[in-house]
């Protein structure tokens, strides 16, 4: 008597070359589809402000990939991930469903140019971001200020966050940046909501962020020439803010971009 064919293939094995284990160690799960988990890696996974890192999953005979902002600063023992569950999507499906203690493959080298030029010596700064694309600029503001106080980094010049959302629930860093935007004068933080009439309760600024971004960038006197803009999140967004850059006579060699998802 033989054996019966295997049903199913092995699961593909992420090559140690390449792939090191990562672990959910924490779990914040708020709105939805919206979750953050922090990671703990068996390598040093060295990493810069506004890179991103690639975990993989074993799916259907595959290893499926998909990079992810950093929100945590290099100098954090743990690595934090900002992420939206995407319906259908092909790993945050079963991503969503790992819970704290579970382990995946994590690319050992993080990537990422995004943010290699900033701070930028002599311009403020407008970080422009839609829910998640916060990530990148969450890695900034936290080692900036580390860096601030010990004294490394002298503020001489603004760093003004405008993140928007549906509403308030998925603006998941809100606690920490207003306190931050309390807590030291360089950074401004300006949340607002698209959907005001589904968040009642909500007192801040309203629209989405491509249609207050000029609005804010004039009141904070934000001047062409002498502002870098960074911009994060989906396509159609980074498109406008960049149109509206643009029309302000901001340079586009002075508007940078990270683009989650292609058009
Ligand atoms: C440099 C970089 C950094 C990224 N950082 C983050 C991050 O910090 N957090 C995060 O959640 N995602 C981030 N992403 C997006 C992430 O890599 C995946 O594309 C996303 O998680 C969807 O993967 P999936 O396999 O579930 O969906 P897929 O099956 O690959 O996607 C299906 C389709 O959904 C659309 N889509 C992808 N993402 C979204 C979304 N967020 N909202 C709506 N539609 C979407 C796209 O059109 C895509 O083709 C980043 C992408 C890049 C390129």
């Amino acid at each position: 008597m033989t054996d019966a064919p295997p049903t199913s293939a092995a699961p593909p094995v992420a090559d140690p070359a390449k792939f090191g284990t990562a672990r959910i160690v924490s779990r914040r799960d708020f709105h939805g589809d919206l979750w953050v988990m922090r990671l703990t890696t068996d390598f040093d996974l060295g990493y810069r402000p506004g890179q991103y890192c690639t975990l993989a999953l074993p799916i259907g005979g595959r290893l499926i990939e998909r990079p992810y902002s950093i929100c945590s600063s290099p100098e954090e023992d743990e690595i934090e991930l900002f992420i939206e569950r995407v319906p259908e999507g092909e790993l945050t499906v079963p991503l969503y469903e790992l819970g704290v203690g579970a382990t995946l493959p994590v690319r050992r080298r993080c990537k990422g140019l995004f943010l290699r030029e900033a701070p930028v010596a002599g311009h403020d700064h407008l970080l422009v971001a839609t829910v998640t694309g916060i990530a990148p600029f969450l890695s900034f503001a936290r080692t900036l200020r580390r860096r601030a106080e010990r004294g490394e980094w002298a503020p001489q010049s603004r760093v003004v966050l405008l993140h928007g959302a549906s509403v308030s629930a998925e603006l998941g860093y809100l606690e920490e940046m207003e306190a931050l935007a309390r807590e030291v004068d360089w950074f401004t933080y300006i949340p607002t909501i698209s959907r005001p009439w589904l968040d009642p309760d909500w007192r801040g600024e309203r629209g989405r962020v491509e249609d207050v971004v000029r609005k804010h960038a004039d009141r904070l006197e934000l001047r062409a020439g002498s502002a870098s803009t960074f911009i994060c999140g989906n396509p159609q967004m980074i498109d406008n803010v960049r149109g509206a850059m643009r029309r302000g006579g901001h340079p586009d060699a002075h508007v940078h971009e990270e683009q989650y998802w292609p058009e």
